[in-house]
């Protein structure tokens, strides 16, 4: 922590681009300010979110002590000791009662790798259950299944993320990075430059629009068709000789099993499906591949980027395959000057995935069902095999399961708010009620904290130490500069305390520095490798990019060599559209597509209460059409009702030709009767268990005058 008036190099606490800062303590009223920093991701750049994030610190909504729900209902704070003795108690009865798996954990993306690591160690050997899953299960699934059937790995970017300044060509798929990040803009700038930005997205977004006035193309397809979209793609590379033969030839398999299934993708069946123009499907295959043979030549590159509106679909880890058998097909990943990657969204998206707090995974990527992974890791926490359960359920299932018999009974919520953010959020918040005991640690009294049994006030990021993970792979430190409020506690010293009630049988330390250390031994030989990692090491001057393996510095750049399968290969999987997902619905409803805005973050719990952030976005707002908005009798500000099968949301209408007329945007930060998730389903990919957040198909209509939200509602835009 920093004495008054002196700054602490940090990184902001919201999303993955993780922009460098420097807080000072002390200058508002117990709070802190921030300024930014030079850093290569940012370069001294923040957005609004990162502007106002000192100000939650000292935020009057603070949770300051523990919350216990009294007999009449009510929470009303209680000690520490009271508290943590009553969670022991009730697990212990719980689990008598139904078995270990009735206790389940839910985390989050945004913790820090040390709380990471230890929440997936405290569930498998502190509660001894299989069920924990967390909620970037909603975010990066689709695409960390597809990066590893391709490339062995999953690292959303395997490059530095500076590398794409040089590039010529970018293709940049589903991804409003402009409002989301909007630092990371200034990475585009050599695209622009070179009239070869590419943004695929069914809204005339932000980010589209950097494509204006010769920058490049924005392609404006029907929701959910992007699979069929790449496949078009693909579909020219292959059929006018566009495809890279000699990296094909020398690094990658399974080409003839891809390029057969091409055939059917012809540029103007595709239009009929996406809507997107032949002429425009060729046009961009061959800026494409001009781009990825300048790559090759040692030139401006070619870099093919995914987001979550190509990735949040019943069919996102194919649709996102086709992405990377297109790049592959161009040759673009593993080499120089051009690449593949993913864009991570949350604040330690990367590193929360990598180090066991996903339902089929132990830590460095390890996979719970491996022998050897099992007895390595065993091995770390001086365990027993038999001590660490299997494969628990992942989020959606997880989340179903929540009272019902067989199910989950008691529920640990950590780094997130599933009432708001999890798809068919009205069943969760059901079953959340249903449950004999749940437990929220958070800062603020978030919509699933308010009906916990028991809540736990813990540290905001610039009151704690620890690392994350950027979007990039780069393992960056989080230092504390201000002293957290009195009675709230570290997540780590909650799990050690509880740890020790359930007499676990392995160590949990408060202390940040010694549960990395063992994470690092943890992940030793695993694919995300952070053996040769330590805070002194991260306070040193070089960057540090996983895998680092003890002895190396560090890999910023994967695959240059080899790709992670056996035989150093990449693979190209063959993919088609299944019947019943939203590339087959043609022709399609009004489809509903959920996402975020500039001001806020995921569930808003952060945002929605920095009042000038809630003064630009204060209430939720349906993009459509004005064509569309005509035909359903609805003008600009009406209060709206928003119907699909799961059930129904409110939201004021926000006419705009930068939609599509068969699509509406709904951001998902607002909660009540504005939740987007209200609306959407508990469908899930397959291979991820990634939810469809895109393609919901949706009825609208004009909230009648006689209702009483239409006052209320007009209220809040007063
Ligand atoms: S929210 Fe993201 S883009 Fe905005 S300041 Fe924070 S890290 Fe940077």
């Amino acid at each position: 922590m920093q004495q008054a008036g002196t700054g602490q190099h940090t990184h902001c606490p919201y999303c993955a681009l993780q922009c460098a800062m420097t807080v000072t303590a002390g200058t508002h009223d117990g709070g802190a300010s921030v300024d930014a920093r030079d850093f290569p991701t940012n370069r001294g750049g923040l957005c609004r979110k990162g502007w106002s994030a000192a100000e939650l610190l000292a935020h009057p909504d603070r949770l300051t002590a523990p919350l216990l729900r009294d007999a009449d209902g009510v929470l009303r704070e209680a000690p520490w000791d009271t508290v943590l003795q009553l969670i022991g108690d009730r697990v212990r009865d719980i689990q008598a009662r139904h078995g270990r798996d009735a206790v389940a954990v839910f985390g989050g993306g945004g913790l820090t790798n040390e709380k990471a690591y230890t929440l997936g160690k405290f569930a498998r050997l502190a509660l001894r259950t299989s069920r924990i899953d967390y909620n970037g299960r909603f975010c990066m699934s689709s695409a960390a299944a597809a990066g590893n059937r391709a490339f062995g790995v999953d690292r959303g970017l395997p490059f530095p993320l500076e590398d794409l300044g040089a590039a010529s060509v970018v293709l940049l798929l589903g991804s409003n990075a402009a409002d989301t990040m909007p630092p990371f803009v200034q990475h585009l700038r050599g695209a622009q430059a070179a009239g070869g930005l590419v943004v695929v997205d069914p809204r005339r977004s932000a980010t589209a629009r950097l494509t204006d006035q010769g920058r490049g193309v924005h392609l404006q397809p029907t929701p959910g068709t992007d699979l069929v979209l790449l496949l078009g793609l693909a579909h020219v590379v292959v059929a006018e000789g566009l495809e890279d033969r000699r990296f094909l030839e020398a690094r990658a398999s399974g080409y003839d099993d891809v390029t057969r299934g091409l055939a059917r993708w012809w540029p103007e069946r595709v239009q009929g499906i996406t809507g997107v123009p032949a002429a425009s499907l060729r046009a961009v295959a061959r800026l494409l591949a001009a781009g990825a043979r300048r790559g090759a030549e040692g030139g401006h590159g070619a870099y093919i980027l995914t987001g979550r509106g190509i990735e949040q679909h019943a069919d996102g880890t194919d649709t996102t395959t086709a992405a990377v058998n297109l790049a592959l097909l161009l040759g673009l990943p593993g080499t120089a000057h051009s690449g593949y990657g993913t864009l991570t969204g949350q604040g330690n998206g990367q590193g929360g995935r990598e180090h066991g707090q996903k339902a089929d995974q132990l830590p460095g990527y390890r996979k719970i069902t491996d022998p050897a992974a099992r007895a390595h890791v065993a091995g770390v926490w001086g365990v027993p095999e038999e001590a660490i359960p299997g494969p628990g359920l992942p989020a959606v299932e997880l989340l179903a399961s929540l009272g019902k018999p067989g199910g989950t009974h008691c529920l640990f919520v950590h780094g997130a708010n599933v009432a708001v953010s999890a798809p068919d959020a009205a069943t969760v918040v059901d079953g959340l009620r249903s449950l004999d005991l749940l437990v929220v640690s958070d800062f603020f009294l978030s919509e699933t904290a308010a009906l916990a049994d028991v809540v736990l006030p813990v540290l905001q990021w610039a009151e704690e130490e620890g690392t994350v993970t950027n979007l990039e792979g780069r393992v960056l430190r989080r230092r504390p500069a201000v002293g957290p409020p009195p009675g709230a506690r570290s997540e780590l010293w909650i799990m050690q305390e509880l740890a020790r009630l359930l007499e676990a049988p392995s160590l949990f330390s408060e202390d940040p520095s010694t549960m990395f250390d063992e994470l690092a031994r943890a992940s030793a030989g695993g694919l995300a490798d952070y053996s040769g990692l330590d805070y002194g090491v991260l306070d040193g001057a070089d960057p540090a990019y996983w895998p680092y393996p003890a002895g190396s510095t560090g890999t910023p750049r994967l695959f240059l060599g080899a790709f992670a399968h056996p035989g150093g290969r990449a693979v190209l999987v063959p993919v088609s559209p299944r019947a019943g997902t939203a590339a087959a619905r043609t022709p399609a409803p009004l489809l509903l597509a959920t996402g975020r805005l500039l001001e806020h973050y995921q569930s808003g719990t952060q945002t929605r209460r920095v009042p000038a952030l809630l003064a630009a976005q204060p209430a939720a707002r349906l993009q459509l059409h004005p064509s569309t908005a005509h035909d359903l009798g609805i003008a600009q500000g009406d209060p709206v009702v928003v119907t699909s099968a799961q059930g129904e949301a409110r939201a004021l209408a926000d006419l705009t030709p930068d939609i599509r007329q068969d699509t509406v945007f709904l951001a998902f930060h607002f909660a009540d009767a504005g939740s987007a998730n209200r609306l959407t389903g508990s469908a899930t990919d397959p291979v991820s268990g990634m939810p469809e957040f895109k393609t919901t198909p949706v009825g609208v209509t004009r909230l009648d005058s006689a209702d009483p939200l239409h006052a209320a509602r007009l209220e809040v835009v007063a």
